[in-house]
């Protein structure tokens, strides 16, 4: 049965630039509840074998992964073979041949840190690849580090990312601790659930594929539509729907706790008004009345964007949101079953509430598709 795993995908060794060794990395990873880690140290992968006898020894699942590492930005490529493509001849122009060569032997390739600082400060940390073809890729790293949730990077990467889904692209939301060196007793951290039908890399790495992925500090969760479990990466019908998101206490020590959902994406029924009412039945809804044209729009950067017109409101949401103005947000509390007109696009969710003494989004999930 299929079962969400705690994991870490993007972890370092003193094979490359990490101060941990494989088996103490490994055994840190098991300090923290991970089941499985991927070891993706800088354009090698001469740390895995260690890795893995360590593996067995701590009970830890290690998946084989090398991060692509140039001055154009970092790719976290999951792969058995280290050499499914040559890091060394990319660059940002042929950064889609690279993908296509991985992708067609099965590689997950996931944007690493996309939005972190850049050059001058730290060359290639931030990505620079001139991506086309964001359906080669399985993920992009929306949280990073141990930055919190709403730090700049994080927050410059979630956009990122809705612009991504906004062009209809299914990429999987994942956590990168990018682990360097010790800490596995931190009482407040994050890391990616992957939904998997048995605890292996390949059942693993093809939860990431699916999209059944999401993000989470101290807690776990488990999305229902209408009654019945639902995966993360999932298609469901237009119209009306009942969502129920099932918190429950995750990996840190550290006291967390939720307040609020927060529904994201262009499949909200969505226009020039909003307004949330109690109907007779207790649910709270949201209720939006559409009324505007759309149109589709392709746009520099080669994703594909829906463009919503509705007068003076179209251009304040537009302000907000950093340009992605057909993606619209509706609030409940955590404990509500959400109720929500649907139409063919994204929704994804966040978990809003309390950790280490500070308001902050705890979860972060892949989206659902809502499809005709
Ligand atoms: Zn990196
Ligand atoms: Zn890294």
């Amino acid at each position: 049965m299929k079962k969400y795993f705690p994991v870490e995908l993007h972890c370092h060794t003193n094979h490359s630039d990490g101060s941990m060794s494989p088996g103490f990395l490994v055994e840190s990873a098991k300090k923290r509840g991970y089941a499985a880690i991927a070891v993706t140290d800088h354009n090698t992968a001469s740390a895995f074998e260690s890795a893995a006898a360590a593996g067995e020894k701590y009970g830890v699942c290690v998946i084989k992964g090398i991060e692509w590492t140039t001055f154009f930005g970092h790719i976290v490529c999951l792969h058995d073979d280290a050499n499914v493509a040559d890091w060394r001849e990319l660059n940002m122009d042929n950064i889609d041949a690279h993908a296509e060569k991985a992708r067609g032997k099965n590689a997950v390739l996931t944007l690493a840190h996309p939005m972190r600082v850049g050059a001058p400060a730290a060359n290639g940390c931030r990505m620079e690849f001139r991506i086309k073809r964001f359906d080669l890729f399985s993920a992009v790293e929306v949280w990073s580090q141990n930055d919190p949730p709403d730090s700049r990077a994080n927050v410059l990467s979630e956009k990122m990312y809705d612009g991504i889904l906004s062009g209809g692209f299914r990429l999987a939301a994942v956590y990168g601790f990018d682990w360097h060196s010790p800490g596995a007793d931190l009482p407040y951290f994050i890391n990616t659930y992957i939904g998997a039908e048995n605890l292996n890399a390949e059942d693993l790495k093809e939860g990431i594929r699916r999209g059944d992925t999401y993000i989470a500090m101290g807690l776990q969760v488990e999305l229902l539509a209408d009654g019945e479990k639902l995966p993360f990466g999932a298609e469901i019908g237009e119209g009306e729907h009942t969502f129920e998101l099932k918190i429950s206490k995750g990996l840190c020590q550290g006291e967390v706790l939720p307040l609020e959902i927060v529904l994201k994406g262009t499949a909200i029924e969505c226009g020039e008004k909003a307004r949330e009412a109690e109907s007779e039945d207790g649910l709270k809804r949201a209720v939006v009345k559409c009324g505007e044209k759309m149109q589709r729009a392709e746009s520099e950067d080669g994703l594909k964007r829906t463009v919503v017109e509705c007068g003076e409101k179209a251009r304040e949401a537009e302000s907000e949101d950093g340009g992605n103005s057909q993606v619209k947000s509706v609030r409940f509390g955590a404990e509500e079953k959400m109720r929500v007109q649907t139409r063919k696009g994204f929704l994804r969710f966040e978990v809003h509430g309390i950790a280490d003494g500070k308001r902050l989004p705890l979860v972060f999930t892949s989206p659902v598709w809502v499809v005709y």
